[in-house]
């Protein structure tokens, strides 16, 4: 049956990935959003034909109206403009591509209103990962994951049998500062941080990649996708980026994903699962690959890793701190106002200044990453 789908950020990198797998599924577009990329919208648009589409900037709003003026699609923008394309444009999935937890609040309103996710946003669980997954429960609907490495413990977890798991090893590239001492990483300037060395992606998933802040808020996505406790999910940097992930069951078989790097293979099964149909990502073959290596991750050097650790054991509030200092220091590096290290001592300090909160509602979130973007920002 054909599917309709939404895509909230479809200029990123993950949004047109996602556009360019559409043609190898059954799909129609109901929806697109930008934050301030209308060119690109507006050739989407005209080539998908979506009901509505999103400019986040209300100026870039304005000139996307004009330029689809000869369309029948509804221009909107804002917040609101982002809720109803997540939630009202007759979606059956909403594909999250937009960049921080700005991706928190429309996805709510797409799970209240019924309809599946393809979680790219990995943001929007660690700010409110408890309430985002007992929502989905409540309205039955899925939450089906883009990010690789979940999809891969995705596709692992569907050799349990309902069994349990023991234990997730978490895969990671390591980044383009692997093997350096923090010493050596002050000095670090953003066009070094930005040349990851397997995969391309948005500036602020590349940063977080630098600093490995990535695979810690990963492992609160994968604690609340699959509900283990963070203790047993374990973080192995893995070079080659070919083992996307992995489980281990009670007997100690440990069941791996691998493929090439290549978002477009999760991102296509997020909206194809159950069925798997033919993919554009090349094959595979092992013996080109020849060498697979592991290595413990270096908790020193990427303090980032033990800062997520520990929000991710108290819970509560400490994901949305967490985030929030994150994403506002990656914005302060990336406009070379701080240096790289700096980018987890100011995560540290929101996380050891902010009070914690244990029960907590989704103000208390927009309230706990308020507070920690004001306190990195100075
Ligand atoms: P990106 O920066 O390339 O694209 C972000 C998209 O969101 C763009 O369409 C942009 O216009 C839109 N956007 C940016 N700021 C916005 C705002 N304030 N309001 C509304 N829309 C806004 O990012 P990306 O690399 O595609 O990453 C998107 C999400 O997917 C992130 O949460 C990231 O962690 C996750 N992810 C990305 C990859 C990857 O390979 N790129 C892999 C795994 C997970
Ligand atoms: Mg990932």
């Amino acid at each position: 049956m054909m599917k309709k789908i939404a895509i909230l950020g479809s200029t990123g990198s993950i949004g047109t990935q996602t556009v360019d797998i559409l043609p190898s599924i059954d799909a129609e577009v109901v929806a697109l959003t930008t934050n301030r990329r209308i060119n690109l919208l507006e050739e989407q648009a005209r080539a998908l034909h979506p009901k509505m589409v999103c400019a986040m900037d209300e100026s870039a709003a304005k000139e996307l109206k004009i330029k689809l003026a000869d369309t029948d699609i509804e221009v909107l923008t804002g917040m609101d403009g982002l809720i109803a394309c997540a939630a009202e444009s007759g979606a059956d999935i909403v594909v999250t591509a937009v960049v921080g937890m700005v991706g928190l609040l429309p996805t709510m309103a797409a799970i209240k209103a019924g309809k599946d996710i393809a979680l790219a946003n990995k943001e929007t669980l660690v700010c409110a990962g408890g309430l985002v997954m007992s929502a989905a429960n409540q309205y039955g609907v899925r939450i089906l994951p883009v990010d690789s490495e979940h999809s891969a413990i995705f596709q692992c977890v569907q050799a349990a049998n309902g069994n349990p798991i023991d234990k997730i090893l978490l895969t990671a590239s390591g980044g383009p500062f692997f093997g350096k001492k923090i010493e050596e990483m002050r000095g670090m300037t953003r066009e070094q941080a930005l040349a990851h060395p397997n995969w391309s992606m948005g500036a602020k998933i590349t940063i977080d990649s630098a600093t490995m802040m990535n695979k810690g808020l990963e492992l609160i996505e994968a604690m609340w996708l699959y509900d283990l406790p963070p203790e047993d999910i374990e973080i192995v940097v893995h070079r080659e980026s070919i083992v996307h992930s992995a489980v281990e069951f009670a007997d100690g078989a440990v069941i791996a994903q691998l493929g090439l790097p290549d978002m477009r293979l999760p991102i296509q099964l997020a909206l194809t699962w159950p069925q798997r149909v033919p993919c554009k990502v090349p094959r595979m073959s092992l013996a080109e690959v020849a060498k697979l290596t592991f290595y413990a991750p270096d908790y020193e050097a990427f303090p980032a890793l033990n800062l997520a650790k520990h929000a991710a054991s108290l819970k509560g509030d400490r994901g949305a701190v967490l985030n929030g200092a994150n994403e506002a220091a990656v914005g302060l590096f990336l406009n070379d106002k701080i240096g790289f290290t700096d980018i987890a001592e100011r995560v540290a300090y929101a996380l050891d200044t902010i009070p914690y909160k244990k029960d907590i509602t989704l103000d208390d979130v927009l309230a706990a990453d308020k507070a920690a973007r004001e306190i990195v920002l100075g």
